[in-house]
């Protein structure tokens, strides 16, 4: 019986550095992008030899940096690529990051008619200063405009990147941005954290950032959660939000400890119990150099994993899945922490409350 996986293709482009983001990306042009389509397509060819027809693929995520730079031609031939190597269950997720200065120039009634069907909109904020303090080379209104492109050709099912805790950022700007989204009429809202990563320059100048103190956060965060659920943005993961129906599948699939292949430079996979990756190097990707990353799927990470989710983690699957119950150690703690409001028990599932979310980790670690 072949299994179903998800499939992750890595763009390690952009057209400029944003300060904050420490994804694996550079700058390039059109000769590096041909050539790095070359080498995608060969190992999609290399992965589609080495399952030799036991898998499908129910979802396809085209990530980065920012695929969209590629252009349309490029995106569709690499989706044409991957259909030619793997068998996609009918009703396939297919989704392509589309940054909004690049995304407003693709062609995409050539993009859906390949079957690109799904779009994450790296918007993170509606307020102009907030765009230019995070660096970023387009304005809200051209998020806006690439969503109605894609929205006119079919693809209705688009989600755009919010982002809090950005520096100055205030509730009432924070609802301008919410508002804006909504207004978009997209299916899907992910918004995260601004958190200063090692080797970036906002981590130079961190002290001048006037980033928002802890509880500060701690506030742009639960009104965060109000205003999207206001706009039947309901949150079923940590930093996410859909309509009803409308989650995305290929990252649920990650945070359900689904199995899914990751190809490009810096791309994580878990297949088979094992975890294993590319590194953070184009070369390296040519050459296949696959690195092993140990064992997947353990019971902590499972615990850890379905607690990133709304629905939380489900006391009978965790049964089904290793054979044991929970460590009686774990029900004594989770039920203090539903106690004081950062849990829900419900029937046979934990979960966190907004509350608990924004101190999840600590939580978790006190739980496992
Ligand atoms: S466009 Fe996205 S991936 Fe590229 S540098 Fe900015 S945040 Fe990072």
């Amino acid at each position: 019986m072949s299994k179903s996986i998800g499939l992750y293709l890595h763009i390690p482009f952009c057209k400029s550095k944003c300060p904050y983001c420490d994804f694996y990306s550079t700058r390039a042009g059109e000769y590096e992008y041909n050539d790095y389509v070359i080498a995608l397509k060969e190992k999609l060819k290399y992965w589609s030899n080495h399952f030799n027809g036991t898998v499908k693929v129910k979802t396809v995520y085209i990530g980065g940096g920012t695929p969209s730079v590629l252009g349309a031609k490029r995106l569709c031939d690499i989706l044409s690529s991957v259909k030619e190597n793997f068998t996609l269950e009918s009703n396939a997720e297919i989704t392509v990051e589309v940054n909004p200065d690049s995304g407003k120039k693709l062609d995409f009634a050539l993009m859906k008619s390949t079957g690109f069907n799904r779009l994450s909109i790296g918007m993170q904020s509606a307020v102009p200063a907030e765009l230019k303090k995070l660096g970023r080379i387009h304005t809200a209104e051209d998020a806006k405009h690439t969503a109605e492109l894609a929205q006119a050709t079919g693809i209705t099912n688009i989600s755009l990147d919010l982002m809090t805790g950005i520096p100055l950022q205030t509730k009432e700007t924070l609802k301008q941005s919410v508002d804006f989204c909504a207004q978009c009429g997209v299916t899907h809202i992910s918004s995260y954290i601004l958190k200063i990563e090692e080797n970036t320059k906002f981590a130079q100048i961190e002290s001048k950032l006037n980033l928002p103190c802890d509880d500060e956060q701690a506030e742009l965060y639960l009104y965060t959660v109000e205003l999207l659920e206001q706009y039947g943005y309901m949150q079923y993961e940590i930093s996410n939000f859909a309509k009803k129906g409308f989650e995305s599948r290929h990252n649920s699939s990650y945070w359900e400890c689904g199995e899914y292949i990751g190809i490009g430079p810096s791309a994580h996979s878990f297949f088979n119990g094992k975890r294993f990756f590319y590194d953070r190097s184009i070369e390296n990707f040519k050459a296949n150099k696959i690195i092993n990353d140990g064992e997947g799927g353990t019971a902590e990470e499972y615990i850890m994993l379905s607690l990133r989710l709304k629905k939380g983690l489900n006391t009978d699957k965790y049964i089904k899945r290793y054979g044991a119950t929970l460590p009686l150690s774990f029900f004594k703690k989770a039920d203090l922490y539903v106690k004081n409001g950062f849990m829900e028990h419900n029937g046979t599932s934990y979960s966190f409350t907004p509350k608990g979310f924004l101190v999840s980790n600590t939580i978790l670690a006190d739980l496992i």
